[in-house]
């Protein structure tokens, strides 16, 4: 409604000022056309009229019929004065229109040129009067000749008239065409909106077909299609995410219900009591590092666990966790080195950027044997910081190399370690990367070792500054 009201008010704007001007323009076209014809009439008449014997007189040949013609018709509205005033020639027309004021006549004698006025007859019809001097061998009269206007003025109030009354017709016309317009465009988007009302999670496959016309609904059903592409994505990932997560629990829980029904039944001494149960705490133990790892990757995910960014020397915090992994990887006979500068600056969070280092250094110990070597590297560069954790252990295959990220992905097939873990540690280091704006990659050799390369960005440098002005002094680590 609104929009066929908007239609119809901006048409009606338009016409109205078209018909206005238009009607002024024909106006100014018919009142020259009159000027040319009364400049016509007015020199036909100086050309007939002619002073003879002291008197003027009109010089024509009685005979010609087209002469004769010319001159009763220019005589058929003239006055004829001379410069007191005193009629000398009026026709039966121009009596019609009133005396003329002899002010008047005097004005138009002293005028450089003939004016052109209007005027009236008894019965209202509208003429246009030139009035002048008329000059002969140095004698003046005052000339006045009429131009009946009638039609003139008749052809444009009819016009007017016509356009103005069709006026309301083609409003009329205008709005219905404008709701049907207005519905035809607003029809699609309705339906958009109600396809979007039927959304919901069990169809989130739903898309709407373009109307392949590539204008502003197209780009609508395309960005509302794009929106159900990402929703249904997200949708999936969870579903995933709590099949794989029900999983996980399950297998720790069964092993736990296991080991406790085979004590129940079987177990004889308070020893092999204590065992069942040890055995099955450290898989309590596991259960709570699952659920801990999964509370803390949903709370990553879900934006819940938002960066504590703050100008740290990750030097020291990787050094503090190289010393940390040493002891234990000294204990599985895995030598262990740090490459790092005396002090490395970044605005970065802290506690994650630990976490990911762990993870880091966790695994490479975990899938390298005894007598190998983990090494962890830290460099400063222009405007980030690169970091590098490799070992020489078993490597990852080039199958898996693209899927390790993923949450739940481990590989199992001959690997000891990886019954540990439940596959949410690389998943929680590549959202850490990602958080910062940072790039994780890795490169791998099966039987070789493998190597993951990180770059976060510094952060800005004013901060770096202002925090860390006067370098402390610290030994090499
Ligand atoms: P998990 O916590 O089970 O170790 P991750 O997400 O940390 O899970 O790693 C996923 C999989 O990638 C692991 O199951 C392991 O097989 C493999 N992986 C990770 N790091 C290494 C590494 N340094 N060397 C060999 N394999 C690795």
């Amino acid at each position: 409604m609104r929009l066929t009201a908007s239609f119809v008010l901006l048409f009606a704007l338009v016409l109205v000022s078209v018909g206005l001007a238009f009607r002024e323009a024909l106006g100014v076209v018919l009142s020259q056309q009159s000027e040319r014809v009364l400049d016509q009439e007015w020199a036909a008449v100086r050309g007939y009229l002619r002073m003879q014997r002291g008197e003027l007189v009109w010089i024509y040949d009685p005979e010609n019929s087209d002469d004769t013609f010319a001159v009763e018709r220019l005589r058929r509205v003239l006055l004829l004065t001379d410069t007191q005033g005193k009629v000398m020639e009026i026709s039966s027309g121009y009596s019609a229109l009133g005396e003329e004021k002899a002010e008047l006549i005097q004005k138009a004698l002293r005028a450089p040129q003939p004016v052109t006025v209007e005027r009236r007859d008894a019965q209202g019809r509208p003429y246009l009067v030139r009035m002048g001097v008329l000059r002969d061998q140095g004698n003046d009269f005052f000339l006045a000749i009429g131009l009946p206007a009638e039609d003139m003025m008749l052809a444009r109030s009819r016009l007017s008239r016509v356009y103005f009354l069709m006026l309301p017709v083609t409003l009329m016309a205008i709005a219905v065409l404008g709701w049907f317009a207005a519905g035809a465009t607003l029809n699609p988007l309705r339906r958009v909106a109600e396809a979007t009302q039927t959304v919901s999670a069990g169809n989130l496959d739903l898309r709407l077909p373009l109307h392949g016309s590539g204008d502003e609904l197209d780009r609508l059903i395309e960005t509302f299609n794009g929106m159900m592409e990402r929703l249904d994505l997200n949708f999936r990932q969870i579903r995933q995410f709590s099949i794989d997560a029900s999983h996980e629990l399950r297998t720790p829980i069964t092993a736990i219900r296991g080991q406790l029904e085979v004590a129940l039944f079987t177990a004889e001494s308070k020893e092999e009591y204590r065992d069942a149960i040890v055995t099955a705490l450290e898989d309590v133990e596991r259960l709570g590092q699952i659920v801990k790892s999964l509370l803390l990757l949903a709370q990553a995910e879900s934006g819940q666990l938002a960066l504590q960014k703050s100008a740290v020397d990750v030097s020291e915090a990787v050094a503090e966790l190289a010393d940390q992994f040493r002891l234990a990887a000294a204990d599985k006979g895995i030598g262990l080195t740090l490459e790092a500068p005396e002090s490395c600056v970044a605005v970065v969070d802290r506690t994650q950027v630990e976490r990911l280092v762990y993870h880091l250094l966790s695994n490479a110990v975990k899938y390298t044997q005894p007598g190998g070597e983990v090494r962890l590297t830290l460099r400063r560069e222009p405007a980030a910081v690169y970091l590098q954790v490799s070992d020489n252990g078993q490597g990852i295959a080039e199958t898996h190399l693209p899927h390790v990220f993923e949450r739940f992905y481990r590989i199992r097939e001959g690997r000891p370690g990886s019954d540990q873990g439940a596959g949410l540690g690389l998943a929680f280091v590549a959202w850490v990367v990602r958080a910062h704006g940072g790039t994780i990659e890795v490169a791998s050799v099966p039987g070789k070792g493998s190597r993951f390369e990180i770059t976060l960005p510094a952060g800005p440098a004013e901060e770096l500054e202002r925090v860390f002005a006067p370098a402390p002094a610290r030994d090499s680590v």
